[in-house]
């Protein structure tokens, strides 16, 4: 091959059709007839095939409940209202992840607090964490950031110390496991998206599983009011039984909840080939300057389905090349690539001075016993972050000749890297 950069015009490293091989989620006539006869049967917004579904997913998991929502967001404010997150309380949790692992704890009257990101795992750092608790922290919030599990060690040390309990978000990391124990079973209480996307996709869908009683007794009791007559047995909750306590409705639709019950027989399979492919992936880079694999090493840990892959970039050891012009150079070999993970959360001017309740002061500290918001200096890590990891490509096939050109294209520009900084 020679070294000419298909971005300067040279042969592209990737030839190879994709033939599928990034196509999720995997839709057979299986998961085909089971959602239509859900229609045909008009049995759309029943609780009986929604109830069938988390009772395997409780199993597969390895949890006493499982508690379907309508997606994950809803599934992130069920835990936190489980859990007894009210007005006044402080949430702590990542800047760099998705919103709905935080944002939801406004409604409640709480307030998120903000903490920086390892920049190996991309995951909270617990130093972080632990510096951002007070008095007046509920809950703390953690998300297997990209499929690679938090340190929970040392997050569950915080919260034993203080005794807060910890919310564990799953939507990147079903299936995936910490020093042998499932991602969602280790802190107090797991909640996890399942929309089209995730690693665990049947459409728009959430869950929550804890083995606490009055953690699934307050979720019901805020947005499943036709289970209340089922569930609600404490009698400061069972007193209200009938009206959702949250106002909402967070029942998830039974196409979504069919859909998934045929997912979950496949999905260990599934996520078992998507590791292996990863793992493959990163092995061809093993040596190559500049880039290094984010995955987890340690013995009976994994990545779950690898949600949206990510790499560390180390541009010292490219002469200072920027990230963004590496991703661009890779995508022009027919491979993907892409500068950065999520934005920092804390940096959003919602989260700084919106009025979003009419409250006449910003809703983050509307109710808040301090000003907990964030300066530029506050979380470093999270300030320099996006310029060092890049998104590379989801496997979801093995098919090594295909994931070797892929691999290649990445070796080949950080190899190759001197020629883009001529031409930068
Ligand atoms: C996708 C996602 C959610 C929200 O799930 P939805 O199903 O989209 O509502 C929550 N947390 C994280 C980390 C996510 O990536």
């Amino acid at each position: 091959m020679t070294d000419t950069l298909a971005i300067h015009d040279g042969p592209s490293a990737v030839t190879a059709a994709d033939d599928g091989i990034f196509d999720w989620p995997i839709i057979t006539e299986e998961d085909e007839e089971t959602a239509l006869s859900v229609l045909r049967e008009g049995r759309m917004s029943d609780t009986d095939i929604t109830k069938r579904f988390e009772a395997e997913y409780a199993d597969w998991q390895g949890t006493e409940y499982a508690l379907g929502y309508n997606n994950g967001t809803a599934s992130l404010q069920g835990a936190m209202y489980g859990v007894g997150v009210g007005v006044g309380d402080e949430v702590v949790g990542p800047t760099i992840t998705y919103w709905a692992a935080m944002l939801p704890c406004l409604e409640l009257g709480a307030t998120p607090v903000f903490a920086d990101v390892d920049p190996e795992t991309l995951c909270v750092d617990p130093e972080s964490v632990a510096e951002r608790v007070t008095e007046n922290t509920a809950a703390i919030v953690v998300v297997h950031n990209y499929g690679h599990p938090a340190d929970m060690d040392a997050i569950m040390e915080i919260s034993r110390d203080h005794d807060i309990p910890v919310i564990e978000d799953v939507s990147h990391a079903h299936g995936g496991q910490y020093n042998g124990e499932a991602l969602g079973t280790i802190g107090d209480v797991g909640a996890m998206s399942m929309m089209a996307r995730k690693s665990f996709a049947i459409g728009e869908a959430g869950m929550l599983v804890t083995d606490d009683h009055s953690i699934y007794e307050r979720a019901v009791a805020y947005s499943h009011y036709s289970r209340h007559s089922e569930v609600l047995e404490s009698e400061d909750l069972a007193k209200y039984a009938g009206l959702p306590f949250g106002g909402k409705k967070h029942r998830m639709h039974q196409i979504s909840a069919a859909v998934g019950r045929v997912q979950l027989e496949y999905y260990d399979e599934r996520m078992a080939e998507i590791q292996k492919a990863m793992h493959r992936f990163w092995d061809r880079l093993e040596d190559v300057p500049g880039l290094r694999p984010h995955r987890i090493e340690s013995e009976g840990s994994t990545m779950g389905g690898w949600y949206a892959p990510k790499g560390i970039y180390v541009p010292e050891e490219l002469d200072g090349l920027p990230v963004e012009r590496f991703a661009e150079a890779v995508v022009a070999e027919g491979s993907q690539c892409r500068k950065g993970c999520n934005s920092a959360l804390h940096e959003h001017p919602l989260l700084d001075d919106a009025d979003i309740y009419g409250h006449g002061t910003p809703t983050r500290i509307a109710n808040a016993a301090r000003d907990v918001r964030e300066t530029d200096t506050d979380l470093p890590a999270a300030e320099g972050i996006q310029e060092r990891c890049f998104a590379v490509p989801w496997f979801k096939q093995y098919r090594p000749e295909v994931i070797d050109q892929h691999a290649a294209a990445f070796r080949k520009v950080a190899e190759n890297h001197e020629a883009l900084l001529e031409t930068a």
